[in-house]
């Protein structure tokens, strides 16, 4: 099983395995790293420059500054071949050098737990942001560890389980009683909060 640095369990075999569409990927299928690094095409602007575009552009400032991704080899081969991402082939995720994958976060991706915002509150989530792989940073060189950064939202309880190690990312399990009871507790908080909310409204405009 794949490790952390600190040699906890990841919970996973092959994290590509449970790795989602890369974050730099639009929604046409083009590659936002590219076309955000590509520096010597007209001064990053997309390729479809029109002319003048005001306030649409990014700050004048970071156009010179090469940023610790930078990578210009790649985004001219991407560019060449109209920005398409490159897995948009036959390539697989882990296939290309940029990708990264990190999660949004809105239920557990083991037990399906989902997330319940407060809106006045700074409460400690319920989900978390668990590592699969760590990207280039994480691991040592010589073994064959992804060189990309992929993430999984697990809820608390799930996450403990699996750097305890003896939790998988993919167990068939339903939420901890303990955890939907943290959840339910913050579901009866937001709806007294809405309801208070509104009945001050309503008596505010009753003039009260
Ligand atoms: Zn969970
Ligand atoms: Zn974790």
């Amino acid at each position: 099983m794949e490790r952390t640095p600190t040699g906890t369990p990841v919970g996973v075999d092959d994290p590509y395995a449970h790795a989602d569409r890369c974050d730099h990927l639009t929604g046409d299928g083009r590659c936002r790293f590219a076309l955000e690094h590509d520096g010597d095409s007209g001064k990053r602007r997309p390729p479809s420059s029109e002319g003048h575009s005001p306030s649409g552009s990014r700050p004048e400032a970071d156009d010179s500054r090469p940023s610790a991704g930078d990578d210009p080899a790649f985004a001219a081969a991407r560019r060449a071949d109209g920005y398409d991402c490159v897995v948009a082939g036959d390539a697989d995720w882990a296939d290309c050098p940029h990708y990264r994958s990190t999660t949004d976060g809105r239920e557990c991706r083991r037990c399906g737990l989902d997330e319940v915002r407060m809106a006045h509150e700074d409460a400690r989530p319920l989900l978390e942001e668990h590592h699969l792989s760590y990207g280039g940073s994480g691991g040592d060189d010589d073994r064959d560890d992804p060189a990309h950064e992929i993430t999984v939202a697990l809820c608390r309880w799930c996450h403990a389980k699996v750097h305890a190690g003896w939790a998988r990312i993919d167990d068939d399990v339903n939420p901890d009683t303990e955890a939907l009871a943290a959840r339910e507790e913050r579901r009866s908080k937001e709806q007294a909060e809405f309801g208070f909310r509104t009945a001050a409204e309503r008596d505010g405009r009753d003039g009260r």
